[in-house]
């Protein structure tokens, strides 16, 4: 018992210093700030993962062209926080937020537009107006002086709902490269 405790303390010292010491982890010679410490480098390797397996299982089923949560968000069946609201979109925040704003823009008709990836000539319209949208919700929301406007597209982007969105994040400062 005692000697698999050890083994498991010496693992863990091990993978810490790995963590530190890896070039990989630590490039440009850059030493590793108290912000990505190793535990909290692995659980943010983990919410990653389960992020990259949503998208992938919600890929899945993309093509279907079946409904997905947000026909029910804009349908009124659950419940949402609505940010703004016009005859062509709907904005509502975002349940599990990523910055203190994370708003959704979300055509009301998808025509399509599972994702972005399936544009087409006549989407033009309906996209330049979500991203007009997006503007008008960072104007509401006070972040007008810097925010993101990000669209996941694919099991690669890490998209998990298939009804194009643009998601509007802010309120605090954004850091670049996105992940
Ligand atoms: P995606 O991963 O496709 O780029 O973004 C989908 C977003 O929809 C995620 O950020 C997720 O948190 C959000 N979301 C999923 N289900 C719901 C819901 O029922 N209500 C709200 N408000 N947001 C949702």
């Amino acid at each position: 018992m005692a000697a698999m405790a050890a083994a498991a303390k010496l693992t863990a010292a091990a993978s810490s210093l790995l963590l530190r010491r890896s070039p990989l982890l630590r490039p440009h010679g850059l030493r590793l700030s108290r912000r990505f410490a190793p535990q909290r480098f692995v659980r943010h390797i983990a919410s990653s993962t389960n992020e990259e397996a949503a998208a992938k299982a919600a890929a899945a089923t993309a093509d279907t062209g079946g409904p997905t949560i947000f026909d029910k968000i804009i349908a009124k069946e659950i419940p949402s926080n609505v940010v703004y609201e016009d005859e062509k979109v709907l904005a509502f925040r975002d349940i599990n937020p990523q910055a203190p704003v994370h708003v959704l823009v979300i055509p009301k008709i998808r025509d399509g537009l599972t994702g972005l990836d399936k544009a087409e000539p006549w989407h033009v319209e309906i996209l330049g107006y979500l991203l007009y949208a997006a503007k008008i919700v960072a104007e509401k929301e006070g972040i007008a002086e810097g925010y993101r406007v990000v669209i996941n597209n694919g099991p690669k982007g890490c998209q998990s709902v298939y009804h194009l969105h643009l998601h509007v994040l802010g309120g605090r400062q954004m850091k670049w490269p996105a992940g």
